[in-house]
């Protein structure tokens, strides 16, 4: 089968697209013939070799991906061949042809989503609902804001909030961003580049503040984040890319939680509960994940350069 390799840790070109010998699946595990792979920032920063977490060289990216089952592995009776599924966790690697997955990676994929769509939830669609559920401890009518709305997971994030009656603030940085997010269901939407973007955002709350803010950028943001918190509001920190200042006090005037997480730190119940979620709002039609590009597994070294670039539009998949 087909399948990106990297053999060094670098540049996007480091990925290159080769033959490999077909995975088995063992016992608890699946082979999935891949329809769509999704393409994460995480990815680019473990081809890097700058992310805490490095595997074994040499390795095929990607954790997200979604098919057809193509074989089961003994001792496997959730699935059979020929289910639709999408994948959270592979451990041969998505950028493939064919992936291995444990049986608890895998997951229902409704006739509604197409394959491009079902490869955005293994990451983009789990976190936003950790974040804004699990870690946030949302509750409907709260006031949210999803800071960094228009790319995988803020798209995400906005569907799921709205779906459980949340207001819902977005933001992106371009018009097309926006556009996007308005589409998603955000009630009102900001541009995260202009100046008195901050202060647009509390007169949007009346003045209250934000209950919950899921960060995409904390070392842009979170200081500035907690001036808008309304009293006992929570950050959310999902996306972080360096260091940042903040003022301590502003936590202590509203009793503020800043909390961070990342999607690999969720108990395997939370995971299992969460998913269960997702699927049911992939069949109700609450979810609806957006696919902003296409492109072939080829193409891989551009979809990394792509997915770092400003102008977020939904998400980005590669097709074997
Ligand atoms: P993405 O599709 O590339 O989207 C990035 C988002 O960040 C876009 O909405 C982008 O908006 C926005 N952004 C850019 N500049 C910003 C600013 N100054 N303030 C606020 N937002 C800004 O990436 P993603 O998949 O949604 O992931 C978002 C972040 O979360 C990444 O850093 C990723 O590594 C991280 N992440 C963490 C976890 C975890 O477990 N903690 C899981 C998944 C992702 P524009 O392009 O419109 O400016």
């Amino acid at each position: 089968m087909k399948a990106i390799r990297v053999e060094e840790f670098g540049e996007p070109g480091v990925m290159k697209l080769v033959e490999v010998p077909m995975p088995e699946p063992g016992r608890g595990q699946l082979l999935v013939k891949l329809h769509a792979a999704g393409v994460n920032p995480v990815e680019t920063y473990i081809r890097a070799g700058t992310y805490a977490r490095k595997p074994a060289l040499p390795f095929t990216p990607g954790n997200d991906g979604a098919g057809v089952v193509e074989k089961i592995g003994e001792g496997v009776s959730e699935f059979r061949p020929g289910d639709r599924v999408y994948l959270a966790g592979s451990s041969s690697g998505t950028y493939a042809e064919y992936a291995l997955s444990g049986v608890a990676q895998v997951h229902r994929l409704p006739e509604k989503a197409s394959f491009a769509q079902g490869a955005a939830m293994g990451t983009p669609y789990a976190t936003a609902y950790r974040g804004l559920v699990q870690r946030g401890g949302t509750q409907p009518n709260d006031i949210v804001l999803v800071h960094g709305a228009s790319g995988g997971v803020g798209t995400a994030a906005v569907q799921i909030a709205v779906a459980r009656g949340m207001h819902v603030l977005g933001t992106a940085g371009t018009e097309r961003g926006r556009e996007l997010v308005r589409e998603q269901g955000a009630h009102e939407v900001f541009d995260h580049h202009a100046t008195d973007y901050l202060a647009s955002i509390k007169k949007a709350t009346g003045g209250r503040g934000v209950d919950v803010i899921l960060e995409m950028l904390a070392n842009v943001n979170l200081g500035h984040d907690l001036t808008i918190l309304a009293p006992r509001g929570r950050v959310v920190v999902i996306g972080n890319r360096g260091r940042v200042e903040i003022d301590a006090r502003e936590t202590m005037s509203r009793d503020a939680d800043i909390r961070g997480m990342v999607l690999p730190n969720t108990p395997p119940d939370e995971l299992a509960s969460l998913h269960a979620a997702l699927v049911a709002g992939l069949d109700d039609g609450t979810l609806r994940p957006v696919v902003g590009k296409e492109l072939s597994l080829r193409e891989a070294p551009q979809a990394h350069r792509s997915v770092l670039e400003p102008g977020a539009f939904g998400k980005i998949v590669l097709l074997p």
